[in-house]
């Protein structure tokens, strides 16, 4: 694997509290990699330093062989290799035809160079047709569009996205969406993108990192990520509702038993007795049991609670139910009205050791 971008314990502040605490990656040649995480957590301030519009308090990037802050000006031959399209699409009052063309200022390259590049470039954005007109007039996904030609029409090695779906509707997402990972293909191009939709991470990248508070917090594939969060902040962030902190009471070197608020839960892997743990179970990993029988052997942790909310989640519905702790399951439309389930009933719900899934603590209050 060759990287194209090494990031070493980079530290930002700005003028109040520190921005990024400490941020470390390696970006992979020709992957898509996606900076997912809350609202004012570093993806821009990242992304900013990475393109060379900011310069970092302490720690280092790597460019290919080029330490990018290593001198006093930053390196402009590098910069020429990177490309950037913003949150919000940034046109310029020229026509549609100028504006792409802008991506290739002092490129020195002939004008019918220029023109076939730009043409080839709108073609590929679907914009063909577009040239003469005013950018203003266009609609805000065109814009974006507009954006993502002037970026892609340089031919960069990496191009940095921040948020750039983030305003548009979802028609207009799933065009940008469908045209990073065109280029990524068609050009081999590393895409490095932010966004705070999850989803559209998992959509899009190879490899996913967590920023939290100024740090990644996990970095992986999206399905190590979704499946064996490391933290509990990811796991909050992804939307898993069951989160425990428990105490170990027992365990027999296979299996442990987790004392959490009174309850006792079995996690499938050997732990130290009196170690503080964090846990988590995803919802789709708890059945439901509508006839009242006990679950079969392998289902060891069992547990009978009180409906108290049902919530719509897509076609499904999220069932919260206190068992002594609270539990969230996921229960179909089909269930919901072949067993009539309503808040207030009783409920025995289950899962398996293997399903308590362990994670690293939460963030310490700064
Ligand atoms: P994200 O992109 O994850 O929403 P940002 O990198 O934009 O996060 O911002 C992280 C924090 O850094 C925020 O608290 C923001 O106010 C602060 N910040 C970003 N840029 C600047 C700046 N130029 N001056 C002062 N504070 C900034
Ligand atoms: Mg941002």
């Amino acid at each position: 694997m060759t990287m194209t971008i090494v990031i070493e314990d980079i530290r930002k502040t700005f003028d109040g509290p520190e921005v990024l605490k400490g941020v470390s990656a390696e970006i992979v040649n020709g992957e898509i990699f996606g900076i997912i995480g809350p609202s004012g957590q570093g993806k821009s301030t990242l992304l900013r330093i990475l393109h060379l519009l900011e310069t970092p308090d302490s720690g280092r990037v790597l460019f290919g062989d080029t330490d990018l802050f290593g001198s006093e000006k930053p390196s402009y031959a590098v910069k020429r290799k990177m490309a950037m399209v913003f949150q919000k699409a940034a046109a310029f009052r020229m026509s549609v035809y100028d504006n792409v063309a802008l991506g290739l200022t002092y490129r020195n390259l002939p004008k019918a160079e220029v023109r076939r590049r730009v043409d080839q470039a709108l073609e590929e954005v679907g914009l063909t047709g577009y040239e003469d007109r005013q950018a203003q007039t266009l609609s805000g996904g065109e814009l974006q569009r507009i954006s993502l030609a002037r970026a892609i029409v340089t031919k960069p090695e990496v191009l940095f996205m921040d948020e750039p779906t983030a305003s548009l509707d979802p028609v207009n997402t799933r065009k940008i969406e469908k045209l990073v990972k065109y280029f990524n293909k068609e050009y081999g191009t590393t895409i490095i993108l932010s966004t705070h939709d999850m989803t559209q991470g998992q959509r899009l990248a190879n490899r996913l990192g967590v920023m939290m508070d100024g740090r990644f917090l996990q970095i992986g594939t999206p399905e190590e990520i979704f499946a064996t969060p490391a933290h509990e902040d990811v796991a909050r962030f992804i939307g898993i509702p069951n989160i425990f902190r428990g105490t170990v009471l027992s365990s027999d070197g296979v299996d442990s038993e987790i004392e959490v608020d009174g309850i006792k839960l079995i996690a499938g892997v050997p732990l130290e007795v009196g170690e503080k743990v964090n846990a988590c179970v995803r919802p789709e990993e708890i059945s439901l049991h509508f006839d009242g029988r006990r679950p079969s052997e392998v289902r060891r942790n069992v547990f009978s609670g009180i409906i108290r909310s049902e919530q719509a989640y897509g076609t499904l519905n999220y069932l919260s139910v206190d068992c002594g702790i609270p539990l969230s399951a996921l229960l179909t439309w089909e269930q919901r009205d072949r067993y009539s389930v309503r808040s207030g009933d009783e409920i025995l719900l289950s899962f398996k050791p293997r399903s308590v899934h362990l994670m690293g603590g939460a963030k310490k209050d700064i």
